[in-house]
């Protein structure tokens, strides 16, 4: 019959849309995570320096990121794979973070200072698409563990992936100077590997349109926080600085999730057919 075979298997599957939007956004991330690995091995060659200095984790003591709540989703499912000790871990640990004092060299980054995403880095400003400067806080990311190892690595948000690669200053990234660098002039993606990644970004924005919880910016370990223990987050409000809950932004909190995430999301292979 015409049109019964039409779209993929999941498009055709009986999924709810949100479900369907979600497995469409990982598999997009994951293609940009993908992406993002080639394009920084090629500038890493193209300049003869490492693009990150082993066990510095400068940035992740000084910044608090943000992110789309699909990589909040997928770092969600990614903890529920974890052991049940460590999930507490990690969440406690943001926990303690969400009630402790601002300190005063915390505060929300102002817009000049939020990370340039390299990404989109030369397009005109009318021209930037969502993805260009997520505004981040200052201060350290509790998800950085004691050993200044990152507790969510594998599912780590663009904005940490990306930071070697912005434009910020040497003062904020310890990082050496390549071929053709200074102090003030840093490179950037450039050539194919930019624009397939660009592409990719934009796909995965499409790819949840219209899921305001998958395609809002968060504050990262607030929203995954928020992911497992919302009806704590609420009881915890008072206590909890305005900036940790939105990083100066205007998100929708404590309602962040209308659905519970009570297993790992696992991408069938009939998504990309
Ligand atoms: S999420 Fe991980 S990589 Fe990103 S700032 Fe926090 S500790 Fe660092
Ligand atoms: S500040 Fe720069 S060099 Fe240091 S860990 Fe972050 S990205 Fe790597």
């Amino acid at each position: 019959m015409a049109g019964e075979n039409r779209g993929t298997p999941l498009e055709r599957s009986p999924l709810p849309p949100a479900a369907k939007a979600r497995l469409r956004g990982f598999w997009w991330l994951h293609r940009v995570w993908e992406s993002f690995r080639e394009a920084t091995a090629e500038l890493s060659a193209a300049l003869g320096v490492p693009l990150c200095v082993e066990g510095c984790g400068l940035c992740c003591t000084s910044n608090v990121p943000a992110g789309f709540g699909i990589e909040v989703e997928r770092a969600a499912s990614w903890l529920l794979e974890q052991t049940p000790a460590l999930r507490q871990q990690i969440l406690d640990r943001i926990e303690s973070w969400l009630t402790r004092p601002v300190l005063d060299l915390e505060h929300p980054m102002d817009p000049g200072q939020s990370i340039r995403r390299p990404l989109m880095g030369k397009q005109p400003a009318a021209r930037l698409s969502p993805v260009e400067g997520l505004t981040v806080l200052r201060g350290r990311c509790p998800l950085l563990g004691d050993d200044l190892r990152c507790t969510i690595y594998e599912v780590r948000p663009l904005g940490c992936r990306a930071w070697g690669i912005t434009n910020q200053p040497a003062r904020w990234c310890k990082r050496p100077a390549g071929l053709g660098e200074d102090e003030s002039h840093r490179a950037v993606f450039g050539g194919m590997g930019t624009a397939r990644l660009r592409a990719e970004i934009r796909g995965m924005v499409e790819a949840v349109k219209g899921h305001p919880k998958l395609e809002t910016t968060y504050l990262f370990p607030t929203a995954l926080y928020a992911r497992f223990r919302e009806h704590r987050l609420v009881d915890l409000l008072p206590r909890i600085p305005a900036a940790r809950l939105t990083g100066g932004k205007n998100v929708h909190l404590p309602r962040l999730f209308d659905e519970a995430l009570e297993e790992p999301v696992h991408l069938p292979a009939e998504v990309s057919s």
